[in-house]
């Protein structure tokens, strides 16, 4: 297929040069990123998307990309893929989606996890809302950036589930985090407090594949001095995506509200940024009941 990749980041770059290396002829843009292997660069994100039977975005936010969705619509030949693999708020996913179909554009949202080395290694999961000929058109790429897509529902519904996912995420991982700190205190060994959860009740993605506690459990960031990984204020931003959902659907989610005030203060007030996002347990280790 000839592939457009608007968007070549931490994520965009290795998803891109996966698709390159599977034989694909790919054309990226980025304002900034270097390129990729195997791509070759546009001059405009136009250019980039004129053409092309499919054009992908990894972009930082809905109104990033919206903007760009603004100047590549009009660019694309009718019948073309659209598949946006940012994580972005479901009134925006939406919006592009309407102006793409109005356009004779097949649109997918398609949001992913696995992070960075998800990307890298073509093993990321893929969670997709559109039409079935949209989805039909995107399926054969998603089998070589990722291990698993599951089409969700209708525009707007990749989204839906990405931030859902995320919301347990950000929720499991203060709890883990402010467990461990009370388990200190309590003279517990970490190691027998993983032993103990990660094989009991209390388990969970944030416990048994991510331990935040160093030295504990499988590599995690919390080995690296809690260098990301997943950054804290990307853990943010979803968290509020989840919050802005909630409103606009009138959602009752106390504890995803809790976690996006504690991330805020985290990224904000604390010393959170840049940091991952399971660097919650040294911050609750520094704190006193109150
Ligand atoms: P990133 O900041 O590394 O990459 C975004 C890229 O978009 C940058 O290279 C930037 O220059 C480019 N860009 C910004 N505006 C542009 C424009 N108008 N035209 C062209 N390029 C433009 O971010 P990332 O980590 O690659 O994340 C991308 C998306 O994937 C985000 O929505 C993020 O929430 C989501 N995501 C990230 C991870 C992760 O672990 N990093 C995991 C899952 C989902």
């Amino acid at each position: 297929m000839k592939i457009g990749f608007i968007g070549l980041g931490n994520m965009g770059a290795p998803m891109a040069a996966n698709l390159a290396a599977a034989g694909h002829a790919v054309t990226g843009f980025d304002l900034a990123a270097p390129c990729p292997d195997g791509v070759q660069m546009a001059k405009s994100a136009a250019d980039c998307a004129s053409g092309q039977d499919v054009v992908i975005t990894m972009l930082p936010n809905g109104a990033i990309l919206r903007s760009v969705a603004s100047e590549i619509i009009p660019a694309m030949q009718a019948g073309a893929g659209f598949v946006d693999c940012s994580t972005v708020d479901v009134e925006s996913a939406r919006a592009v989606a309407t102006d793409a179909e109005v356009a004779g554009l097949l649109p997918v949202d398609a949001p992913v996890s696995g992070g960075v080395g998800g990307a890298s290694g073509g093993t990321l999961t893929f969670m997709a809302g559109g039409s079935s000929a949209a989805f039909a058109k995107a399926d054969p790429l998603f089998d070589i950036m990722g291990q698993k897509a599951v089409h969700c529902g209708g525009s707007g519904a990749g989204q839906s589930a990405k931030i859902c996912n995320n919301m347990i995420l950000g929720i499991t991982m203060i709890g883990t985090c402010e467990a461990f700190a009370l388990a200190d205190k309590l003279g517990l060994d970490r190691q027998k407090m993983f032993d103990v959860v990660s094989t009991s009740s209390g388990f969970s993605w944030s416990m048994n594949a991510y331990c935040p506690a160093p030295g504990v459990g499988p590599t995690s960031p919390a080995d690296n001095d809690y260098k990301p990984g997943f950054a804290a204020e990307l853990m943010l931003k979803d968290l509020r995506l989840s919050q802005q959902a909630a409103e606009a659907v009138n959602a009752d989610t106390p504890l995803g509200q809790h976690a996006a005030d504690l991330y805020k203060a985290f990224v904000e007030d604390e010393d959170g940024l840049g940091k991952d996002f399971s660097a919650m347990l040294p911050r609750f280790e520094g704190k006193e009941r109150g």
